[in-house]
This record gives C-alpha cells, sequence and structure tokens, in this order.
C-alpha cells in the first residue's frame, strides 16, 4: 500500500494505491504555502483519506502507521543541492529544508521523493529491461533516465535533468540573449515550456495568450499557433538528439500540458536523422497525456523501489 502525492503549481493531488497498483481512492487540493503548515496539511489528508478506505490501513500519528504503508512525494521542478536537501522554484518554502525528514516524523511513513519526470519514467516504464528517458514539458522542463527498473540518480543527483541545458542547433532568432530563471541564456526550458509557447507566440503576434489556448488553437488549424507549435515540435526534436546520441535509450515517454500524443510520435522520429548520428532511428515514443494519473503513480513506484 502506498500513499501518493504531488505538489505542483498546476493540479497537486494525493491519493492511495493497492499493492497492485490499483487506485483505492485520490482527491486533489491547495497545498498550504508555509512549511509547517504544509507537514500537517500532508498528514491531515493522509489521515482522511486512509480512513475512509476500506483497507485497513492508518495513517498520520507514527505510532499508528503501518510499516508495510509508504509515502511517495512528487515535487514539480525539484532539485537537489549538495548538501542532500531539495529546492523547487513552484515551492520555495522548501528550499534548505529537511523534507523528507519531517515527512517521515510527520506522516509516521517510510517517504521518498522525485520531480515530474523521475515519477513520470518510474510510473510508466513497460520493462524492467529497458533503458528509458522521461520528459515532462509544462510550466518547466524536467528528465529523468531510468534504466533497469530502477531511477539513475547519478553522481550529483542530476542524472537525466536537461532543464538548464542549451538548446541544441539553435538558429540566430533564438539567440537573443533572454535570461533563463537560472541567471543563463538559451536554456531548454526557456524554449521548450508552456511560459516558453506563450513566448513565441506573443513575438508572432503582439497579444498575450495562454499556452492552453495556443494548442487548442492550433489543433483546430489557426496558422501562427500552429506555427509557434511546430517550432515547438523542432526543438523537442533537438533537445533530445543529445539524449540519443549519449544515452541512447529505448523508449522516451513524454508528458506535460504541451505533450501532444497525436503530433509528436510521428514528427520526432521524422526529425530526427537531421540531427542525430543514427540514419533510421527505432527509438520507442509514448506520449501520455493524462499527466495526474502516471505522477502520481510514478511516486507510488519511487517509493516501492526504495523500499
Ligand atoms: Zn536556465
Amino acid at each position: 500500500m502506498t500513499i501518493a502525492l504531488r505538489l505542483s503549481d498546476t493540479v497537486s493531488g494525493i491519493a492511495v494505491i493497492s499493492d497492485d497498483g490499483d487506485f483505492v481512492c485520490e482527491q486533489t487540493f491547495l497545498p498550504e504555502i508555509d512549511y509547517q503548515l504544509l507537514l500537517r496539511q500532508i498528514s491531515s489528508l493522509i489521515s482522511g483519506l486512509t480512513a475512509n478506505t476500506t483497507t485497513g490501513i492508518t495513517a498520520g500519528p507514527p505510532a499508528n502507521a503501518s510499516p508495510s504503508t509508504a509515502l511517495g512525494l512528487c515535487v514539480s521542478d525539484l532539485r537537489y543541492t549538495s548538501n542532500g536537501s531539495v529546492t523547487s522554484a513552484a515551492f520555495p518554502f522548501l528550499d534548505d529544508k529537511p523534507l523528507m525528514r519531517d515527512l517521515q516524523a510527520a506522516t509516521g511513513l517510510t517517504s521518498a521523493i522525485g520531480n515530474d519526470a523521475q515519477c513520470l519514467g518510474l510510473g510508466a516504464r513497460q520493462h524492467d529491461n529497458e533503458t528509458l528517458f522521461s520528459l515532462v514539458i509544462d510550466k518547466d522542463l524536467s528528465g529523468a533516465i531510468i534504466m533497469n527498473g530502477r531511477l539513475v540518480k547519478g553522481r550529483n543527483h542530476h542524472a537525466g535533468q536537461i532543464t538548464h541545458t542549451p538548446l541544441p542547433f539553435p538558429v540566430p532568432f533564438e539567440l537573443d540573449g533572454s535570461v533563463c530563471s537560472c541567471g543563463r541564456t538559451g536554456c531548454l526550458t526557456h524554449f521548450i515550456s508552456l511560459p516558453g509557447i506563450e513566448k513565441d507566440y506573443k513575438q508572432l503576434t503582439n497579444t498575450d495568450k495562454s499556452a492552453d489556448n495556443i494548442i487548442a488553437d492550433a489543433t483546430k488549424g489557426d496558422i501562427i499557433a500552429d506555427s509557434v507549435i511546430q517550432v515547438l515540435e523542432d526543438r523537442i526534436a533537438r533537445a533530445l538528439a543529445p539524449v540519443i546520441n549519449l544515452l541512447d535509450p529505448d523508449h522516451i515517454i513524454i508528458s506535460g500540458q504541451a505533450a501532444d500524443k497525436n503530433r509528436l510520435p510521428a514528427i520526432l522520429p521524422r526529425k530526427w536523422p537531421g540531427y542525430i548520428v543514427a540514419d533510421k532511428p527505432t527509438t520507442e515514443i509514448t506520449i501520455i497525456t493524462d499527466r495526474h494519473v502516471p505522477c502520481l503513480n510514478g511516486a507510488a513506484s519511487l517509493v516501492l523501489q526504495k523500499t
């Protein structure tokens, strides 16, 4: 039995997942923006959710927690610092806090944590013997590597995290010097993200439009919106080119609000020969558009891996 919890600046949710991977119950919630209040909120949510299940598990105070129950936490834009703590631009009050220790103390549950791409990759992997690269395109961009059914963390805990690496094969207008949130220029997340889509649209039209509406308009055949999405797709192909050249994964899983299951699986393989060494790539591509479930499921998988 696993409690899977996702903290995001878009949709946050919590679920109880059985050992068979079935969602026993789930709900969305608005996270507190204070560290101590958030810990209490999570503990209260777990107690309330598990009390309503028929599984007999209890959580909350450590004395009542079942030893077989674990908590998996997926946090958007999660990064790891050199001292082992975590940071998230979406939840800055988490910075330098011993989140894992405090979560376990507050809930009594063995806890594990990952970012969107890590949880997506672990949750959506199809075979334990495949090399997988997962990519989540939302307000931010995140990537992760799964090998032999396990998350590859890397020596510095940043394996697969391509967020703030430069956009490959840039054309002149992409070298405009716009500064990323990390202080550098030309980062992938600056181009391949919902804000990146909105920025491109505004440059073309001088009007503001949400990424959701731009994506929807492109689907309806709006020429300008479609041109923005075509540029995005080419950038996704370029972003994945070094991944294929270095890692050559069997499988690439893409999710997030900007992941179009009707376009990307066909378009990316057509673009790759211009950017990668392999002339006829057979890399499998899966687009997951139901982002809520796999992320929660991924959080569960992260816990299962750790325990
Ligand atoms: Zn950056």
